[in-house]
C-alpha cells in the first residue's frame, strides 16, 4: 500500500479562499494542520466563531485540530481602521483600501515555524494569483521561504495552490462546501456580515462570478 501524502499546514481566516482551499486539500485525501493566527483585528471574535462552526461542520477525520497562533497586532497598527472599526473602508473603496501593511509576513512567520518544529514539510496559503498587493507575489514567497530556511535551519515549503487560479475558479471548486459559514466581513453587525463594506461586497461579487446562490446573512442590503 502507499504511503499517505504527508500532513499540510494551512493558514486559514475562515474566509472563502481559505476555507475552499481547507475543502480541496480534503478532497485530495491530505491530513490538514488548520492554523488561526489570532491578531485582534475588530472582526476576530466573528471570523473565529464561523471559522469553528465551519471545522465542525467538515467533520473529516484527517482534519486536525485548530492550532491557535497569536500575533496581536494593536500596539503595530495602533489607530487603522482594523483594529478601532472606525472609517472601515466601504463598498466604494479599491481592494487597495483593505492593505494591511505586511500582512502575510506577520500571519505566515507563526505557523511556518510551527511546521518545523513539528515536522510538516508545506504550508499552504490561499493566496490568489489577482491578489494586487506585494506580499503575495511568487518573489515575496520565494524570499520568504529563503529566509526560513536560513533562519530555522529547514523550514516548510511555501504553497499557493489557488496561486493561478480566478476567483471564479476556486468558488466553483468549493460548490459543495457550506459555504455560508466562512466570515469575509471587516465590519462585523451583530454577529453578521455588515453586507456594505469592501469585502462584503467583494464576497458577493464571489457568489456572483461563480452564478451561485449567496447564503450569506447581512445585516444590511
Ligand atoms: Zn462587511
Amino acid at each position: 500500500m502507499e504511503n499517505p501524502p504527508p500532513t499540510i499546514g494551512l493558514l486559514i481566516s475562515g474566509g472563502l479562499d481559505s476555507s475552499i482551499l481547507l475543502g480541496h486539500l480534503l478532497q485530495q485525501g491530505r491530513t490538514v494542520q488548520p492554523f488561526y493566527v489570532q491578531s485582534g483585528l475588530v472582526w476576530q471574535r466573528e471570523e473565529l466563531w464561523a471559522l469553528k462552526a465551519l471545522l465542525i461542520a467538515l467533520n473529516d477525520d484527517r482534519l486536525r485540530p485548530l492550532v491557535e497562533l497569536e500575533m496581536p497586532l494593536a500596539d503595530l497598527y495602533g489607530m487603522h481602521w482594523s483594529i478601532t472599526g472606525r472609517d472601515v473602508p466601504d463598498a466604494r473603496t479599491a481592494d487597495e483600501a483593505v492593505y494591511l501593511p505586511g500582512r502575510n509576513l506577520l500571519l505566515a512567520v507563526k505557523p511556518a515555524i510551527w511546521c518545523r518544529m513539528h515536522g510538516i514539510e508545506e504550508l499552504a496559503l490561499a493566496v490568489l494569483g489577482s491578489s494586487p498587493f506585494g506580499d503575495a507575489t511568487d518573489e515575496f514567497f520565494r524570499q520568504f521561504e529563503s529566509l526560513l530556511r536560513t533562519a530555522t535551519d529547514g523550514g516548510p515549503r511555501l504553497v499557493r495552490p489557488f496561486g493561478t487560479m480566478s476567483k471564479r475558479e476556486v468558488m466553483q471548486l468549493g460548490r459543495s462546501l457550506p459555504l455560508e459559514l466562512t466570515f469575509s466581513c471587516i465590519n462585523p453587525q451583530r454577529g453578521l456580515h455588515c453586507g456594505v463594506c469592501n469585502k462584503c461586497r467583494e464576497r458577493r461579487q464571489a457568489f456572483g462570478l461563480a452564478g451561485m446562490a449567496d447564503p450569506t446573512r447581512y445585516a444590511e442590503g
